[in-house]
C-alpha cells in the first residue's frame, strides 16, 4: 500500500498497526493532534459548500466509483481486515467487503430517488391551497467515530449515505485498526472525491474528546453538526453528553446483549448451528453478537432434555471449529483484538461460575495459538443476576439457559438493559415464521430475526439500531440516511392574492365563522349518525360567513 509507506512515521506521537494473532507490529501511524481538529473542520466545512452544491446524481456517480475502487482492491482489503482486526477472511470478506460493496452500490442506485424532494398532500380540507414540500438538506460536517470491530462496513455503512446526503465526514477509525481507516481514505481519493470532503483522523479517546467537546468556548462552526458513534456505552454517554452541550444530535450505535430464543419446535440441528455461529463470529467481537441463549425445554435441562440435547450439538459443533490467524483462510475463529480483552471475559466466567454455573466447553487462553486466543466457550447453569448475563461480553462465550416456554423466554430476554438485537427460532415453516413474528414484536430490541441470527445486518435496506442502552438512532438504509439529513419543508400558496382567513382583522363574526368551520370539519359521531352530519352541514353553512370576512380588503 504505497499510502501505508507515507503514512509511516518516527513521530513521538504514534499508532501502531498490529497484527492481533502474533503481535506483530506491521505500521506505524502520525497520530493528528487535537489542536489540528478546529483547522480539519474548518476544512471540512468549506469543502462541504462544493459538495453538497452538487446534484445529488452527481454525488452517487461518486459512489459509484468508490464501490467499484473497493472491488478492485477487494482482496488486499480482506487481507488488511484479517491481519490488522484478527478476524477470519471469510468473515472479512462476507461481513466487510461484501457489505461495503452493496452498501455503496445501493446508494449510488437509489440515492437520487431517496433523497428526492417529496411533495405533501396536505390533511386539512382548509390548508389545500397551499403547495407542500419536503427537501432533504445535508447537516454539514459528520463526524463519525468507529470502533475496530467491523473497521471497513461500520464506517462505510455511515459515510456512504452521509456522502449521498452532501455532507462532508470526518473519521476517526479506531485507534487498534488505524491501517484500515487510512485504507479508506485512500479509496475516497481513488474514487476522484473533491480534496477534504472526507478526512481521516488518527487517534485514541483524545482526539476522539477532540472532536466532540472541541475547546473550551469554541464557536459553534468549529464543531461538527452531527456525530454517529459507534462503540461502548460508557463512551457513548461521553459522547452524548458532549454533544447535548453544543446541540449537536447524535447516532449512538453502543453495546449489545442479544438474546437468542430457540423455541421447543425449533430445528435443534439449524438451531445449533445458527448458536455456534452467531455467538462466536468475529471471535465473539461483535454487537450483535448471542451472548445469552434461551431454549425452550419443559423438561429442565437433565440428561436427555430437549436443552441437554441443543447443549450436545452445540459442543459437538463448537469442537469442530477451527482457531487460527485470520490470515489463515481456513480459520473459523481468530484472536480477541487485544489480550486485555480476555480479563472481561474471565472476570464474567469466574463469577458464574463461583454461583454455580458449569462450563461445558472452551474457557481457556491458548497462548501457544498467539497472544490473544482464547477458546471458545459454551456455558450453562447460567441465572439472570450474573455478570454473564448483564454485562457485554464481548468475547467468544455462550451461555445457555434453560427456560419452561416461550413466555419464560421473552421475559427474560427483555431482562436486560440493552436493547439491540434478538432473534427467535421456530419450526422452519410459515407457521413458524408467523409465530416467531409475533413474538417479535414483545422483544425489546431494535431488530428481530426469525430462524436467522446478526445477519440482518449485511441488508442494506434493514435499519440498525438500539434501545435503551444499546444507544438511539438508525443507521443503514432510507432510516439511516434520514439521520444524515435535515428536513426542510417549504410551503407556496397558490392563492396568494386572497386574504388568509387566520389573519388579522378579527372580529366577533370572523370568530363565528371559525367555531362553525371547526363543527363542519369535526363534529364527531359514527359515519352513518345524521346527528353528525346535521352539525357538519350547520357547520358549513354557518362557516361559508367567513367567505365574505375573507373577501374583506385586507384590514392590516
Ligand atoms: P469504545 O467505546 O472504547 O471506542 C469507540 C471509539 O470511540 C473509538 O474510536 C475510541 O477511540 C473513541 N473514543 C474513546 N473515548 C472517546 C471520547 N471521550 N469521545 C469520543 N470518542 C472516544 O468502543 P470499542 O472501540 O472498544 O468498540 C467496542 C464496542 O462497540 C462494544 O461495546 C460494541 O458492542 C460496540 N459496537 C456497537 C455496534 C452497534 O452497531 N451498536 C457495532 C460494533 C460495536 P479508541 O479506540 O482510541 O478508544
Amino acid at each position: 500500500m504505497a499510502g501505508a509507506q507515507q503514512a509511516m512515521t518516527n513521530s513521538a506521537m504514534e499508532l501502531e498497526s498490529i497484527n492481533p494473532a502474533t503481535g506483530e507490529v506491521f505500521a506505524r501511524w502520525a497520530e493528528t493532534r487535537a489542536e489540528e481538529i478546529l483547522g480539519l473542520i474548518a476544512r471540512a466545512r468549506a469543502a462541504q459548500a462544493g459538495w453538497g452544491a452538487l446534484r445529488v446524481e452527481a454525488r452517487c456517480e461518486y459512489l459509484a466509483r468508490l464501490r467499484d475502487a473497493l472491488f478492485a482492491r477487494r482482496d488486499e482489503m480482506a487481507q488488511l481486515i484479517a491481519r490488522e482486526a484478527g478476524k477470519p477472511l471469510v468473515e472479512a470478506l462476507f461481513q466487510e467487503i461484501l457489505v461495503s460493496l452493496d452498501t455503496a452500490d445501493y446508494f449510488a442506485r437509489r440515492g437520487p430517488e431517496l433523497l428526492r424532494p417529496e411533495r405533501i398532500v396536505h390533511h386539512l380540507i382548509a390548508a389545500k391551497q397551499i403547495s407542500g414540500s419536503v427537501q432533504l438538506e445535508p447537516y454539514g460536517v459528520v463526524a463519525i467515530i468507529s470502533p475496530w470491530n467491523y473497521p471497513l462496513s461500520i464506517p462505510l455503512g455511515q459515510m456512504i449515505p452521509a456522502l449521498a446526503a452532501g455532507n462532508a465526514v470526518i473519521l476517526k477509525p479506531s485507534e487498534l485498526t488505524p491501517a484500515i481507516g487510512h485504507a479508506i481514505g485512500e479509496l475516497m481519493h481513488e474514487a476522484g472525491l473533491p480534496a477534504d470532503v472526507v478526512q481521516i483522523v488518527y487517534g485514541g479517546g483524545e482526539i476522539g474528546r477532540a472532536l466532540t467537546e472541541g475547546a473550551p468556548g469554541a464557536p459553534r462552526e468549529s464543531f461538527p453538526d452531527k456525530v454517529i458513534f459507534t462503540g461502548s456505552v460508557e463512551t457513548g454517554r461521553r459522547v452524548a453528553e458532549a454533544c447535548a452541550r453544543q446541540l449537536i444530535p447524535s447516532v449512538l450505535e453502543l453495546g449489545g446483549k442479544d438474546a437468542m430464543i430457540v423455541l421447543e419446535d425449533a430445528d435443534i440441528d439449524i438451531a445449533s448451528s445458527g448458536a455456534v455461529w452467531g455467538a462466536f463470529t468475529n471471535c465473539g467481537q461483535a454487537c450483535l453478537s448471542v451472548e445469552r441463549l434461551f431454549v425452550v425445554s419443559p423438561e429442565g435441562d437433565g440428561a436427555g432434555s430437549r436443552a441437554a440435547r441443543f447443549c450436545e450439538r452445540v459442543i459437538e459443533k463448537t469442537g469442530r471449529l477451527k482457531m487460527g490467524a485470520g490470515t489463515d483462510a481456513s480459520s473459523d475463529i481468530g484472536p480477541l483484538i487485544r489480550p486485555r480483552q480476555m480479563e472481561r471475559i474471565e472476570r464474567q466466567l469466574a463469577d458464574a461460575v463461583a454461583r454455580g454455573a458449569r462450563i461445558l466447553c472452551g474457557g481457556r487462553r491458548r497462548p501457544e495459538l498467539g497472544p490473544g486466543f482464547f477458546e471458545p466457550t459454551v456455558v450453562t447453569g447460567v441465572t439472570p443476576e450474573m455478570l454473564l448475563m448483564r454485562e457485554e461480553t464481548f468475547g467468544p462465550v455462550l451461555p445457555v439457559i434453560s427456560v419452561r416456554d416461550a413466555e419464560e423466554a421473552v421475559r427474560l430476554a427483555n431482562d436486560s438493559e440493552f436493547g439491540l438485537a434478538a432473534s427467535i427460532w421456530t419450526h422452519p415453516s410459515d407457521a413458524g415464521a408467523l409465530r416467531g413474528r409475533e413474538l417479535a414484536g414483545r422483544l425489546r430490541a431494535g431488530s428481530v430475526m426469525v430462524n436467522d441470527v446478526a445477519s440482518y445486518y449485511g441488508l442494506c435496506e434493514a435499519p440498525h439500531g438500539g434501545r435503551g442502552a444499546s444507544g438511539w438512532g438508525r443507521t443503514h438504509g432510507r432510516f439511516g440516511l434520514a439521520e444524515m439529513v435535515q428536513v426542510k419543508y417549504v410551503a407556496t400558496d397558490r392563492l396568494p392574492r386572497w386574504p388568509k382567513a387566520w389573519w388579522y382583522g378579527y372580529n366577533a363574526e370572523l370568530g363565528a365563522a371559525a367555531g362553525r368551520m371547526i363543527e363542519m370539519l369535526f363534529a364527531p359521531g359514527r359515519w352513518w349518525s345524521m346527528k353528525k352530519w346535521r352539525r357538519r352541514v350547520a357547520g358549513a353553512w354557518g362557516a361559508r360567513r367567513a367567505l365574505p370576512v375573507m373577501r374583506r380588503p385586507r384590514p392590516l
